[in-house]
């Protein structure tokens, strides 16, 4: 099967050969995509004349209810993309869900804030300021959609979730979305929007996919659009440096490479519920997606006098999951998604590795039960320990993508939340610990460098959202390394797809606007 786009309003197949997409575990090829000699300065031009004007004209109600359509169309073919995850990203039913459930929750949250916002175009910040000695003359923030394109570039790693927590967010704020999912697992993305576009009622040029190819996109962007780029810092630096993007000053979000942390609080005993609940949400972490999240844990933080129990302990819960086919309902962990990443997460580990000690997998003979074909793509979990990490650069530069964490001990609160920061800017941190004190300093401390903060302790063990799982409540980015970007977070999200405008004048006149406006809280 030859993927194809949708762009200006109609799919279109590019030409050549085409890149293949190939089943991980058997090396077989499921589909092939190409997106060469495509046009996308029309699919673009297309986007921006006739989606733009539709979803402005709508209120954030009709938008919501696209959202809603949007959910629902996905909802009734679940089973099938679960099938296609299987199939071209190694799936389990679990990763499968978590990547598909992960994009229709989303789209679902944001219908429901859209609806909320009722029969609104704009939105207006809540505060009003007086400029001068006139209390009438005062200023007002207006956010108005962008009358761009938003441009979605996203990573092989989550067709289904990546596609729809941006596109719920650039649709909602009233801006269409040319999505260009990575090629290796595109086929995912590609039958969602195609039942979508069949099914949802989107307005003509609203929605728009690229399948393969897209190496000129940066070239074809004009001011007002906005690029939201999910991938490695390599690929974010070439696209975000492309000379147009910079001369016509393209808003570009990054979410980019990520070396997120766990840290096991001093006061945690290890007998405790808490320190049962640590070592799952390591385990799973380590394991989900095989390691392949960008949120996942890759430092595990441990007070020095528990390393040698925490990496017993730990050894023990990797050695519960099995790994293999995930055709196989017992297997917990499959594949990585192809041979290209299964070598760079061999080559990430031997970075790690001349800095510290292997103490689980790491074995690169590894083939799990039952799996004899050469073509596939599996790797062992892996944990490592690094005995001196003040000294040590690789495990906090170097992120494998993959079923790989390291153990770090650390003497003090002080040290702890250095190390921290050592990461040089991540996603998400997570500390277990009933110490007030202790779990607060080091969010605080380590916030600079990180985009959100889970505190873990036994009132909240059972009911907390988990390390890994992106809210949309919540803001998901981060600084430095991890791209500097920030998506969701409820309403804090449209502002990529806004302008925000400080309107000064009279407030009889600025009162029209408010009227008219529904207001964001910030
Ligand atoms: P990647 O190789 O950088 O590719 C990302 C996207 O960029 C793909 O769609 C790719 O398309 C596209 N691309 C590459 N070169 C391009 C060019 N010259 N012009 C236009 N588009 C281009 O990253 P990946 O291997 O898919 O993803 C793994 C990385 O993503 C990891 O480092 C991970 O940390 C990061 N990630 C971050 C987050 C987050 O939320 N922060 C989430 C997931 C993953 P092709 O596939 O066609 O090359």
């Amino acid at each position: 099967m030859r993927l194809q786009s949708y762009l200006a309003g109609r799919w279109q197949d590019g030409s050549g050969p085409g890149s293949a997409l190939v089943d991980p575990v058997t090396g077989a090829t499921v589909a092939v995509a190409s997106g060469d000699g495509l046009d996308l300065a029309e699919a673009l031009a297309y986007a921006r004349d006739t989606g733009g004007p539709a979803l402005r004209a709508m209120s954030f109600a009709e938008r919501a209810k696209l959202l809603a359509d949007i959910a629902a169309v996905l909802v009734e073919n679940r089973d099938r993309y679960a099938e296609i995850a299987l199939q071209n990203s190694g799936n389990t039913a679990g990763d499968a869900a978590f990547d598909i459930d992960g994009g229709i929750g989303t789209l679902k949250y944001y219908a429901g804030l859209g609806r909320k916002l009722g029969d609104a175009r704009t939105l207006v910040e809540a505060s009003s300021d007086q400029l001068t000695k006139d209390e009438a003359f005062r200023a007002i923030h207006l956010w108005t959609p962008v009358q761009g394109v938003a441009v979605h570039i996203n990573a092989f790693n989550f067709p289904s979730w990546g596609l729809w927590e941006k596109a719920a967010v650039s649709l909602l704020a009233g801006v269409p979305f040319l999505a260009k999912p990575a090629t290796a697992t595109a086929w995912l993305s590609y039958e969602m929007v195609k039942d979508v576009v069949a099914k949802a009622g989107a307005p003509a040029g609203a929605i728009s996919l690229l399948c393969g190819g897209g190496r000129d996109l940066m070239d074809r962007l004009r001011p007002g659009d906005v690029v939201a780029f999910t991938g490695s810092a390599d690929t974010a630096l070439l696209l975000r440096s492309n000379p147009n993007v910079l001369a016509a000053n393209i808003r570009f979000n990054v979410e980019a490479d990520s070396l997120n942390l766990c840290c096991l609080g001093p006061d945690v005993a290890l007998d405790s519920a808490l320190f049962g609940l640590f070592l799952r949400e390591v385990g799973r972490e380590l394991t989900v997606k095989a390691g392949q999240k960008c949120t996942a844990i890759r430092r595990v933080l441990v007070p020095r006098e528990r390393l040698a129990a925490v990496a017993e302990a730990l050894s023990a819960e990797l050695a519960k999951i099995r790994v293999g086919d995930p055709r196989d309902p017992e297997v917990r962990m499959g594949p990585l998604v192809s041979k290209s990443q299964q070598a760079a997460a061999w080559e990430g580990l031997d970075k790690l590795a001349a800095e510290g000690r292997i103490i689980v997998g790491g074995n690169r003979d590894y083939a799990p039960p039952g799996v004899t074909a050469d073509q596939a793509c599996f790797f062992p979990p892996t944990l490592l320990v690094c005995e001196a990490p003040g000294q040590a650069r690789a495990v906090h530069e170097v992120e494998v993508f993959g079923p790989v964490a390291t153990l770090i001990p650390y003497a003090s609160a002080a040290e702890a939340a250095a190390l921290g920061l050592k990461g040089g800017g991540s996603l998400v941190a997570s500390v277990f610990s009933g110490d007030a004190g202790f779990a607060a300093g080091f969010a605080a401390a380590i916030g600079p460098a990180h985009g959100r903060v889970l505190i873990v302790n036994e009132a909240v063990g059972k009911s907390q959202s988990g390390h890994g799982v992106v809210m949309p409540q919540c803001v998901h980015g981060g600084p430095g390394r991890a791209g500097g970007g920030e998506e969701l977070g409820g309403l804090r999200g449209l502002r990529l797809y806004s302008q925000r405008t400080a309107v000064q004048g009279d407030q009889a006149i600025l009162a029209a606007l408010i009227e008219g406006s529904a207001t964001v809280a910030l």
